[in-house]
This record gives structure tokens, sequence and C-alpha cells, in this order.
């Protein structure tokens, strides 16, 4: 056991766990998205003690000697004082400007931030409950739009997002933390061709991915695969496929594992489909999200297709069940 304090207070760690789930798990919220050291989300600096040199793996050498570290990777071998990088970020309010039906069971939330938030489409943000709970939810839309579009998908008790399909209203105002997360269109490649596969509101950072590419002139090809078990699990179609009307190096499929798979929706796991159809991944760049399973799969077989991780970016939207939040 070894003893880390945190905004001024002290938790203990235990042999097999990890500073972030430990953390987490004793009410202290630190960022995280992949929790697997690739993301970054989790950068934390030891104020004093040394980190495991585990937990600085894939960090640049200044860093390292700075003992900034990943709280995900990170079984402490010894007390430590800990600080999440650059200290807690502020709470921005921010107003509900409009709510949509996306589907039965997915709104749009829109939100204009009331202090200045600088994000790119694809990041997430924490988005507080007025008891002071929070989630993660991705950005669905592009810095121009001068808001921030959220696809929220209702879980069965939910209680983030049951509260924001029963209770939240247009002109309420609600407190936003970050952005956080890498996954996110950069521009400099045209030609590269963009591979983007996502289940049920992991359309969310694509959507966004997909807009900025188009927007920043991406002239590689692009392909999109939204997959849900059911039909009612997709959305957007509509919109997509006019999107691809117009550009002509923009694939969409909408794919349906279950049995209801009919035109017009491809049958199978939206991944299978994927690298069934594009089995040779070198030089391409993939952006994973939605079901955590998924995206961990997908993740190694485009690796083992010949992407280069660097060119793997993932959000898998984890939650831990029962808890109040993994993300
Ligand atoms: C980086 C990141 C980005 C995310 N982006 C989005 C997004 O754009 N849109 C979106 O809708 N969600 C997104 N999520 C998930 C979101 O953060 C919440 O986990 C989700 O809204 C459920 O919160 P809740 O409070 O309603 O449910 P909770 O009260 O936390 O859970 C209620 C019950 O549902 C179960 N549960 C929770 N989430 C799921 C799930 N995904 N699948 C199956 N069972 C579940 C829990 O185990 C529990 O039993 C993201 C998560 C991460 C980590």
């Amino acid at each position: 056991m070894t003893l880390v304090r945190y905004e001024g207070k002290t938790f203990e760690v235990g042999p097999q766990e990890s500073l972030l789930d430990s953390l987490n798990a004793q009410g202290a919220a630190i960022p995280s998205s992949c929790r697997s050291g690739l993301c970054q989300t989790c950068l934390m600096q030891a104020r004093s003690g040394v980190p495991p040199e585990s937990s600085q793996s894939g960090l640049q050498d200044a860093l390292r000697l700075e003992h900034y570290f990943l709280a995900c990777l990170c079984y402490p071998e010894e007390d430590l004082e800990v600080s999440l990088q650059g200290g807690a970020r502020p709470l921005i309010p921010a107003r509900v400007i409009r709510l949509e039906r996306l589907s039965e069971t997915i709104r749009l939330v829109a939100l204009r931030p009331e202090a200045p938030m600088t994000f790119r489409a694809g990041q997430f943000i924490h988005l507080f409950h007025e008891t002071g709970i929070f989630r993660s939810y991705s950005i669905a839309n592009l810095p121009s739009d001068d808001e921030i579009q959220l696809h929220v998908k209702r879980q069965p008790d939910g209680e983030v997002s049951g509260w924001i399909h029963e209770s939240l209203e247009v002109n309420q105002t609600i407190n936003l933390r970050g952005p956080w997360g890498e996954s996110f269109y950069v521009p400099g490649y045209p030609d590269q061709p963009l591979l983007l596969i996502g289940t049920g509101t992991g359309l969310a950072p694509l959507f966004g991915i997909l807009r900025d590419a188009l927007s920043q002139g991406h002239k590689g090809p692009i392909k999109l695969f939204h997959g849900s078990r059911h039909p009612e699990g997709l959305y957007l179609g509509a919109e997509l496929k006019a999107l691809s009307s117009h550009s002509s190096h923009l694939e969409y499929r909408a794919c349906v594992s279950g049995d209801e798979a009919a035109h017009p929706y491809e049958r199978g796991r939206a991944s299978d489909l994927a690298f069934r159809e594009v089995s040779d991944l070198r030089g391409w760049r993939i952006f994973l999200s939605g079901h955590p399973a998924m995206v961990k799969e997908a993740q190694m077989t485009a690796f083992l297709a010949g992407a280069s991780l660097r060119d793997i970016r993932i959000d898998p939207f984890t939650f831990t069940p029962g808890s109040p939040d993994s993300g």
C-alpha cells in the first residue's frame, strides 16, 4: 500500500490498482479516455516522490525529467504527491441553445460556452449534472459552428443521460470541463486514406472528424462504417448520404449486426465489414470510437493489417458497471 497526496487529500493505493482507478474510485475526478497509455488524457505530475518508469512510457524526455507520468499506467512504488497536468481545469458554464431528437434514444444537445473554449472536433468534454457528478461526451461539430454539439444516448437507468433526455431544457446553464482527447483530424496529409469505424453514439466524434477533414480539403478516400446491433441505433443517415453524394471520395456504410439487417443496411459488425473491405491498412489513418471492446479489438486488427500505431486514434466509451463515471 502506498500513500498518494492529491489536491490536499491523502489516498491509499493498493499494489494491484492503477493510480487512475484508485483515485477515481475514491471520488477524485481524474480525466481519462483510452486507459491504456495512448491518449495521455490522464497525464499527471509527481511533485514529490518518483513515479515508476513504466508509467512514463511514450512521454517525451522533457516530460519524464519533470516527473510527468500517466495515471492509467501508474502502480506507485513509493509515496507520491501528484497534480493534474497544468492543475485542474476550470469549470466553464454553457447555455443549452438547442435540443433535438436524432433517434428514439439519441438526443442532440447544442451548447454555447459562456467563456472561451478551444476544442477540436472529435475531442470530448465532461458535462456536469446539477449534483456535481459528470460524464464524458464527444464533440460532434466544428469550432467554427460557434457552439458545441453532443449526441447523447439514453442508457437504461442512466443517471446523467436520463437527466439529459428527460429534464434538461433550452436556456438552462450547465457546467463543462475540458476538452480532452487526441482523436481528431490533423491537417497536413490531404491524400492519406481515412478509415472511420464507430458504434452507436461512437458516430459523434467521427461526424465531427469527418466534417473537419472535408472542410480542410481532405482529398484522399474516406470510408465511414457506422454500426449498431439494431437499425434504431443508427442515426444521421440522411445527412451522411447527402455528404457522400457531394463528395465522391467519401463512402458511408450503415451496418446492422442483429437479425433486422435488411436493405439499406449492410449485415454484420461495422469493424468486420470494414476490415474485410480494406485488408491492407499500410498508410491509412484510422479512427475508432464507441463500444470499448470493439475499439480494442479493432485497434489490434488495424495494427496487424499494417497501420502504424500512431495513425490509429481511439475513443473507447468506457464505463464501469455500477460506477459513477469511468470516462
Ligand atoms: C471518452 C468518452 C466519450 C464518450 N462520448 C459519448 C457520447 O458522445 N455519447 C454518449 O451517449 N455517450 C458517451 N460516452 C459515455 C458517457 O460518458 C456515459 O457513460 C453514458 O452517457 C452513461 O452515463 P449515465 O450516467 O447515463 O449512466 P450510469 O448512471 O453511469 O449507468 C447506468 C447503467 O448503465 C450502464 N451503462 C452505462 N453506460 C453504458 C454503455 N455505454 N453501454 C451499456 N451500459 C452502460 C452502467 O453500467 C449502469 O448499470 C463517452 C464516454 C467516454 C469515456
